[in-house]
């Protein structure tokens, strides 16, 4: 008899439980057999939080997509896309929006290696043997008579007991090469080891050479993906590692070195930061300007994400570029380095010196203390002073800032005489 996960199953929150209960009555009363799959079967396995709902219906997603807008008043239809066979319908409970993704049982069909696969519509078996490792091919019934009954085509259960990321079968990798850094991510994330014959099959993949500068030839925006999952795991030595050991830097420059970082950017003080972006900056950083903005662009990184990366190596080199000329670079140089820099590029800054204890500690300083320091006197007080409105004014104002990041203490008074120490030097020079 195959395993049974209801009583898992009710221990996800109540709401997706019940949503997950209903999407199954609905199914049958359509007469579709519909299926929880994908990560969040594995991560529920693992009692990992996940709430991506990822549900196959055999064979028509769109029908009960429509079956479900139909019976539930609090669910609307957020897209559908025919040519995928899949559709998209949000449940709004207790004001909360959940969405839950919906796909027609499909089979791959891949052209030529790496191609964007055609995709047409099969059973339950087909769909499974298209995903990329056993772990991530186990389905869940959600039919009333066999709810929460696993359906385990490829041995995902054993491999998930041992740990093992398997491969389904041996042109795997080759038909979709993106699966490589998966395996990693997974490898990495969920602390599984790559299978003996999987880690085989991605060697021959790599060492075939065939992927070598990948996102040159085929659009970068699917490699981009993963490598933004990648690189913004916590374990991030170890995904280096890999990276490099495992050869897939290639799919992304064969001009790549190996580099190596134990350090890991506390990124914990905002959710929004974006590691992945960090550490794409720490892989390229040797390489020569003009291969660092192709391998840039041909990853599919937005103007602004490249600015974010090009201004955190840009502050790295200055600084390294006053070290070397034995200037003294205290609290006010590196506020003048990196003001008004995004915190990525301040934290690449900081991860480039990672072995440079005075510099380490003085970007820290400024990221806790000296970012924040404010003036208490505005341009309109300097205006009241008689000094002339224009560009003037904001130099002052700088000047002074300058003068109470060395003196964080400065009252207000204190700022007024210093703006008036400086406009004086300023209009006894000719040219300020
Ligand atoms: P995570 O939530 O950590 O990203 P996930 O398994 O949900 O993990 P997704 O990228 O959301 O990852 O993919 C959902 C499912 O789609 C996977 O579990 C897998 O079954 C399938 N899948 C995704 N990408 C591929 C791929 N490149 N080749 C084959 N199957 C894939």
């Amino acid at each position: 008899m195959s395993e049974n996960i209801k009583d898992k199953l009710e221990k996800i929150d109540k709401e997706h439980f019940s949503l997950l209960i209903d999407i199954g009555k609905v199914a049958k009363e359509e007469n579709l057999k519909a299926y929880l799959v994908g990560g969040m079967v594995r991560d529920i396995l693992l009692r990992f939080n996940n709430l991506d709902m990822d549900i196959v219906v055999e064979a028509n997603a769109s029908k009960l997509a429509t079956a479900l807008v139909n019976k539930f008043p609090n669910c609307e239809l957020s897209a559908k896309h025919d040519r995928f066979h899949t559709a998209k319908v949000i449940f709004t409970i207790n004001g909360k929006k959940i969405p839950v993704d919906l796909a027609s049982t499909r089979e791959e069909v891949y052209e030529y290696p790496a191609a964007l696969p055609k995709v047409n519509v099969s059973d339950l078996q087909k769909d499974l043997y298209r995903r990329d490792f056993t772990i991530n091919a186990l389905a869940v019934s959600l039919l009333p008579e066999s709810f929460g009954e696993i359906v385990d085509l490829f041995n995902g259960l054993p491999d998930l007991k041992n740990k093992k990321i398997k491969i389904l079968h041996d042109l795997s990798f080759i038909d979709d090469p993106t699966r490589i850094i998966r395996a990693v991510r997974f490898g990495a994330k969920l602390g599984f080891e790559i299978e003996a014959h999987t880690k085989q099959l991605l060697d021959q993949a790599i060492d075939s050479r065939r992927f070598d500068n990948l996102i040159k030839k085929i659009r970068g925006d699917r490699v981009k993906i993963e490598i933004r999952y990648l690189f913004n795991l916590l374990n991030i030595s170890q995904v280096l590692k890999d990276f490099f050991q495992f050869g897939i830097y290639r799919m992304i420059s064969t001009k790549l070195e190996p580099c190596h970082t134990t350090t890991l950017i506390n990124t914990s003080e905002t959710n929004s930061i974006k590691q992945w972006l960090i550490y794409i900056a720490f892989i390229i950083k040797d390489l020569d300007k003009e291969t660092q903005e192709e391998t840039l662009k041909n990853l599919q990184l937005t103007g602004e994400e490249i600015k974010i990366i090009n201004n955190g190596l840009s502050a790295h080199k200055d600084l390294s570029t006053l070290i070397l000329a034995n200037k003294e670079i205290n609290s006010v140089t590196i506020y003048k380095e990196l003001k008004e820099l995004a915190m990525e590029s301040i934290l690449i800054t900081k991860l480039l010196f990672s072995s440079n204890k005075i510099l380490l500690s003085l970007i820290d300083d400024y990221i806790l203390n000296t970012s924040h320091i404010k003036l208490n006197i505005t341009g309109q007080d300097l205006i009241s002073m008689g000094i002339k409105e224009g560009k003037t004014i904001g130099r002052i104002l700088n000047k002074i800032l300058e003068v109470k990041i060395e003196r964080p203490n400065m009252s207000q008074e204190d700022e007024i005489l210093e703006a008036k120490k400086i406009s004086t030097s300023t209009t006894n020079e000719t040219e300020y």
